[in-house]
């Protein structure tokens, strides 16, 4: 459970921890952008009103005037032109292709003033980005225009950087924020895993110093019924004697399995001749039932497992089936083997379980349907003591079920 509720803040941690660096990625790129952006226009502008009011002072004859000037795509600077009716007084232009495509393009010239435009020139392996923008003037009595524009080419090769180097810290981050997160969640969880390893220090100790009691308890009933025959109240007494033995036996079981501490080692058993044993007992110990359980298993099947902790598992499975299956009904078991994989199912036409039950009933202490339980013993360890056994071996323990059809538990272990 600790671990389940470690991973998950591991998992949630990590998504907080990537989306808030993501947002930070993209919201510094946004403002660079915005404040780049605003900068390179402004002065655009400004530029933009300065050549109007050297164009309205221009005196000379109005012959076309073009000064192309040597400039690297990864430089920044402005150019501009002067245009009167369709022909171009003056222009400070890039040299060579770009600068003739650009007074091609600007010569056509149809975007209304004040409003900046976004124009890109390819030149053989290298694409210019520029910004343009327009204003009439007025140069004795004949209106003209001035367009201006700014090389953004080099703004926009440093962003596209920006955004690689950004993108790879980014993916630093990644890797790093599942490191935090572990360190965070770990750090988040110690009081729970004090107080749960308290609370299973204390379960263990009570199960134990109860054991004792319980012993004497039950052999005092013995005695007494030897000295005075047999009794329905010593036999209640006794009963309940037994039920409590059987939880604190679960109990101890259980915090066996959480502490890890295995009583038998695990050996290359023989699966199928091990369940026809134990399916063997169970018929013996049911024989009032009208169909006995049948075994379906395939021969020499083996399995890296401790036979104690088989028994176990096969021991809950089929008490479950006994105690869940009217009498007239039938209970099958099958072993086999799938994917280097032996499979174990108890099949039984039960009482089955409700769906809103199923995802529950590996829990501690969970009891499906308080309405049939009570009539049936048990304190809802079995399922979970199970489970924790199946997990020992990396197997799997499910089950499928329909309410008043009966139900099916699986088992995996993988195979020897
Ligand atoms: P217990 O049987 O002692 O209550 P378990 O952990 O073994 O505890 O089972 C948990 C619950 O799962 C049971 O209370 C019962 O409702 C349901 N259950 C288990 N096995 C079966 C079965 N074969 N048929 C119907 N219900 C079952």
């Amino acid at each position: 459970m600790i671990e389940k509720i470690k991973r998950n803040l591991v998992w949630r941690y990590t998504c907080i921890i990537l989306a808030v660096s993501t947002l930070v990625f993209i919201s510094c790129d946004s403002v660079y952008h915005y404040v780049v952006q605003h900068t390179l226009e402004e002065n655009l502008l400004d530029f933009l009103q300065e050549e109007v009011r050297e164009a309205e002072g221009y005196n000379s004859s109005f012959h076309e005037e073009v000064h192309s000037y040597v400039v690297d795509s990864k430089m920044i600077q402005t150019f501009s032109y002067w245009l009167l009716n369709g022909k171009v007084i003056h222009a400070a232009q890039p040299d060579g292709l770009v600068g003739v495509e650009f007074l091609q393009k600007v010569k056509n010239w149809q975007h209304p003033n004040m409003k900046i435009q976004h124009i890109k020139i390819k030149e053989e392996h290298e694409v210019w980005n520029f910004a343009t923008v327009s204003e009439d003037f007025n140069l004795n009595g004949k209106q003209g225009k001035v367009i201006v524009a700014t090389n953004l080419t080099p703004i926009e090769d440093f962003s596209e950087n920006y955004r690689q180097y950004g993108l790879l810290i980014l993916l630093f981050i990644c890797v790093l924020s599942y490191f935090i997160a572990q360190s965070l969640a770990n750090r988040a969880i110690s009081p729970i895993v004090k107080m749960y390893n308290n609370q299973k220090e204390f379960v263990s100790n009570a199960s134990h110093e109860l054991k004792t009691p319980l012993g004497v308890l039950m052999a005092y009933s013995e005695l007494v019924e030897a000295k005075f025959g047999k009794n329905e109240d010593i036999n209640v007494i006794k009963e309940e004697i037994k039920n409590m033995s059987a939880l604190i036996e679960n109990l101890l079981t259980l915090s066996r399995l959480d502490n890890q501490k295995s009583q038998e080692e695990a050996v290359d058993l023989d699966v199928s001749f091990n369940v026809k044993e134990i399916v063997a007992k169970f018929n013996q110990m049911s024989a009032d039932r009208k169909f006995p359980i049948t075994l379906d298993a395939a021969k020499n099947l083996q399995a890296k497992i401790a036979p104690t902790d088989l028994q176990r598992v096969m021991n809950i499975l089929l008490e479950n089936a006994l105690k869940y299956t009217p009498k007239d009904k039938k209970i099958a078991v099958t072993v086999e083997e799938k994917n280097k994989k032996i499979k174990i199912l108890v099949k039984d036409e039960g009482v089955g379980i409700k769906e809103k039950d199923l995802p529950h009933i590996f829990d501690r202490f969970y009891r499906a349907d308080a309405s049939h339980n009570r009539k049936v013993a048990g304190y809802g360890l079995g399922l979970s003591i199970a489970w924790k056994i199946v997990e020992k071996y990396h197997g799997q323990i499910s089950v499928t079920s329909q309410e008043g059809q009966g139900s099916s538990f699986s088992v995996e272990f993988p195979a020897a």
